[in-house]
């Protein structure tokens, strides 16, 4: 009785998980990645979830793959450092890399707080325009630890998204913007005046140091 109560539970779990990213409008297979279920239950319950509700909008085709464009983009950039600070203080993101994260980071638990933070994150900017396919795409990378890493913005201690290998951006765009330093606006430039050791960028800590700026 017990074992099928807990069986029971895990799996309302897993379409509770399913019918949240449908909300959020993810792609199907990612759909099926982080609840755990097939792609025909997936459908099943699109159908059901349009027949009685707002009808949801269904993309199709390939997830977002691109990283660079999180970086390229100054609006798309400080949207991203912003839910990827939430991210690693909700504990979606672990502190320390792990292999093969498109495989390994998907679960339940780890994908009800990665809704959280999205849903935590749309309050706070609505008009952002950030889809929850990028969250995804952005979450996975960042617990990879191979391309994107998030540190804290030199001035203002927010969390900033930058490429691992550039280690470039010291100050958020807020930062720079108040500072009039602000005139890139494309990947790959950067701020090195002051570079030291006392500048280095420390990685941001997964829990426990809130972000204080988000723009
Ligand atoms: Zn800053």
């Amino acid at each position: 009785m017990r074992i099928s109560e807990d069986r029971y539970t895990r799996d309302l779990k897993r379409i509770q998980l399913a019918q949240r990213l449908i909300r959020h409008e993810v792609r199907t297979q990612s759909i099926c990645d982080w609840a755990g279920i097939t792609d025909d239950r997936v459908r099943n319950l699109y159908r059901s979830y349009n027949s009685t509700s707002l009808v949801t909008q269904r993309h199709r085709g390939p997830s977002p793959k691109r990283l660079a464009t999180f970086l390229r983009s100054p609006r798309l950039h400080t949207e991203a450092s912003a839910i990827a600070g939430l991210a690693y203080v909700l504990g979606v993101i672990p502190a320390k890399p792990i292999p093969d994260a498109r495989r390994n980071l998907p679960n339940v638990e780890v994908g009800e707080r990665m809704c959280l933070s999205f849903e935590i994150f749309q309050k706070v900017a609505p008009e952002s325009t950030l889809t929850m396919d990028q969250v995804i795409l952005l979450v996975t990378a960042l617990a990879s630890g191979e391309e994107l890493m998030v540190v804290h913005c030199g001035n203002c201690h927010g969390a900033l998204l930058v490429d691992r290998m550039g280690l470039k951006r010291r100050l958020c765009r807020s930062c720079k913007r108040t500072s009039g330093q602000d005139s890139d606006g494309v990947s790959g430039s950067c701020d090195r005046s002051g570079d030291g050791p006392e500048n280095i960028l420390t990685p941001i800590e997964p829990v426990g140091n809130p972000q204080r700026t988000l723009f």
